[in-house]
């Protein structure tokens, strides 16, 4: 391929699809995009950073070969006053990968947004914003550490897909007499009007990529981040489409939450992600009060746009937060901040967000070892103080450098001890699985307590009950009140009998056929007292068919079954507790 200004390197070699994979040679070309106002700055300090880690990763046997491409204010001076050369579209489809400075949106003139072009041109369709704390960085939050989730926004329908219909337009007098007259729709007179698309595929090509990194990074879970609940056939679509691909796609390698609880006891079958979904309004707090209980997050357009931000925000603000916009491969990295235009060519700004953006590059093309340098290193320069003027203003004595002295003081850093950085890359990885320990150990021991903290509301008797404590049918009435003593409980399940028949011995059998028929507890058999069979429900019993058996047979708990097999028990207590946390809306 021939082109009119970008000049193709000599040397090295193109990243390829095959077979639905990226192949990625030793010597790669990469498109960078240079961008306008403090995109030189930023880009030239970041090429420099990302050159330093690669050649120290790998010894000088990888490279990546640069490729200068053309949009905004550049491409209008070499292209006749075009902003958006088709060349530079061609270019990054031919090189796959690309990384982007920040771009002007020319004013006036029905220009659109640059950005916004290249999503939709490209099919750009997923927006991926790793958002993770680097230490040392200026936080408002507790334990900002332990914020570490991917963010996967769907970037083409939702209301952004521009169907919108201004209030007295004759459009909208069309629009909205249909609603009325044919749809039975009520609202007020004059209302703009927009249109909300929501599609199975747009949905679930953005899931499968959300699952497909989880797998590829080990991730715990993809959560499907929703407004359901109100916008069932949009939001609450969203998410079922989710639950459905995974199913379809995903079988081998995932687990539902639901699953998780009922058929797993809480515990993560080895090598699964597991798939969740949180209301859109919750999951904000949750990120701010128990960031740890997510990690991929799967999100519809709008809800995505606030989320990135926000979280973003918890460590250390958008300034510094990575972006990718990325289709079925071709992928476009960019710095998530704009031109800031009073800053250009001052040398004063920070790199971050450009700089982390391409440690997520390196991580797309499969250069870990390269990433690891640049995250471990950067939490130390930001350590010893060496700041831009940004983060100086939220740091006490802190040394103001600039945007190249930065980028210098990560080079030395990435060029030092390397073995020294690539450990504390290791070290957070080691933290981070130990905290996924402990979350399952506690979802096990407690799957309430569990459920509430990651803002879980169980709809099932398996999601509230109580692990079982069993003794053999032939145990003494001593023996089997001793266990009762050790593990606070006051009944206990009594293993089958000859009839294959499971029972249950409470407190209250011991109080009445024993102390009330005067025998000894040394002498009898949990057998001669328990009650036989069981009253049970299924693991997948809904909230209130539970409370139903329970009012039915005037009992105050209730047995869990899976496949035949005792697994928990549900008592009213446990009933209580749901609706005291979560309130009780009636069921559909
Ligand atoms: P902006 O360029 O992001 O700048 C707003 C403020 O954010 C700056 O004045 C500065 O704050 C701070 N800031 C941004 N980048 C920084 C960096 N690297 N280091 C330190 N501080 C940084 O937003 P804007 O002024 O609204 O937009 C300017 C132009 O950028 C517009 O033409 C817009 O269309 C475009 N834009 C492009 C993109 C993109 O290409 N992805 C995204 C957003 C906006 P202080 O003044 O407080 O220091």
């Amino acid at each position: 391929m021939t082109y009119q200004n970008i000049n193709l390197p000599t040397t090295g070699e193109k990243i390829k699809i095959k077979n639905g994979t990226l192949h990625v040679p030793d010597q790669p070309v990469v498109g960078f995009i240079e961008g306008d106002g403090i995109g030189p700055d930023i880009t030239n300090a970041c090429l420099r950073v990302w050159d330093a880690a690669v050649e120290k990763a790998y010894d000088g046997n990888r490279k990546i070969h640069w490729c200068e491409l053309y949009l905004g204010e550049k491409a209008a001076g070499l292209y006749d006053g075009d902003y958006f050369p088709a060349e530079t579209l061609a270019a990054i489809r031919d090189l796959v990968i690309a990384i982007k400075g920040p771009l002007t949106t020319p004013v006036g003139g029905g220009f659109r947004s640059l950005n916004v072009s290249l999503r939709q041109e490209l099919d750009l369709y997923a927006c991926v914003r790793p958002v993770r704390y680097y230490q040392n960085v200026p936080s408002p939050l507790k334990e900002p550490e332990k914020v570490d989730v991917v963010i996967f926004r769907e970037n083409t329908e939702d209301v952004y897909a521009g169907l919108e219909y201004q209030s007295g337009t004759k459009e909208n007098k069309k629009l909205a007499n249909f609603l009325r007259d044919e749809m039975g729709a009520r609202f007020f007179d004059d209302a703009g009007l927009g249109v909300k698309p929501i599609s199975p595929f747009g949905s679930k090509r953005l899931v499968r990529k959300a699952i497909q990194f989880a797998i590829d990074n080990r991730r715990e879970s993809v959560t499907l981040v929703h407004k359901g609940n109100i916008m069932k056939f949009t939001e609450g679509a969203f998410r079922n489409w989710g639950y459905e691909l995974a199913k379809e796609e995903f079988a081998e390698h995932t687990v539902t939450e639901e699953e998780l609880y009922t058929t797993h006891g809480g515990k993560c079958p080895p090598g699964k992600i597991i798939i969740k979904d949180r209301i859109a309004d919750i999951i904000f707090q949750l990120l701010l009060l128990r960031p740890a209980e997510f990690d991929v997050l799967a999100t519809m357009n709008l809800n995505g746009d606030y989320l990135s931000d926000a979280v973003a925000a918890e460590v250390g603000g958008v300034g510094i937060a990575p972006g990718a916009n990325i289709a079925d491969h071709v992928a476009v990295f960019e710095a998530t901040h704009g031109t800031a235009p009073k800053y250009a060519n001052q040398n004063k700004v920070n790199p971050s967000s450009l700089l982390l953006s391409g440690v997520m590059m390196l991580e797309y093309i499969g250069w870990k070892e390269a990433a690891d340098l640049i995250n471990a290193a950067y939490p130390k320069v930001i350590g010893d103080k060496f700041v831009t003027y940004d983060f100086a203003r939220l740091m006490d004595g802190a040394h103001i450098v600039s945007t190249s002295t930065f980028a210098d003081a990560l080079i030395a850093k990435v060029t030092g001890d390397a073995d020294d950085l690539s450990r504390l890359e290791e070290e957070r990885r080691q933290a981070l699985e130990t905290e996924r320990k402990e979350r399952e150990a506690k979802r096990i021991a407690d799957p309430l307590q569990a459920m509430k903290e990651s803002g879980r509301q169980p709809a099932t008797s398996a999601g509230i009950m109580s692990p079982i404590t069993s003794v053999a049918s032939s145990a003494t009435v001593d023996e089997a009140m001793h266990t009762m003593r050790e593990t606070d409980i006051s009944y206990i399940l009594v293993e089958p009998d000859n009839g294959g028949d499971w029972g249950i011995m409470t407190k209250r059998d011991v109080v009445t056929k024993i102390v009330g028929a005067n025998k000894s507890t040394a002498n009898v058999r949990v057998e001669e007292i328990a009650t036989r069979p069981l009253i049970t429900v299924t693991a997948d019993a809904g909230l209130r068919a539970v409370s139903m058996v329970l009012s039915q047979n005037n009992i105050r708990r209730v047995v869990v079954e899976n496949k035949d097999v005792p697994v928990g028990v549900v008592s009213d207590t446990d009933l209580f507790e749901v609706v005291q946390e979560f309130g009780w809306d009636p069921e559909d």
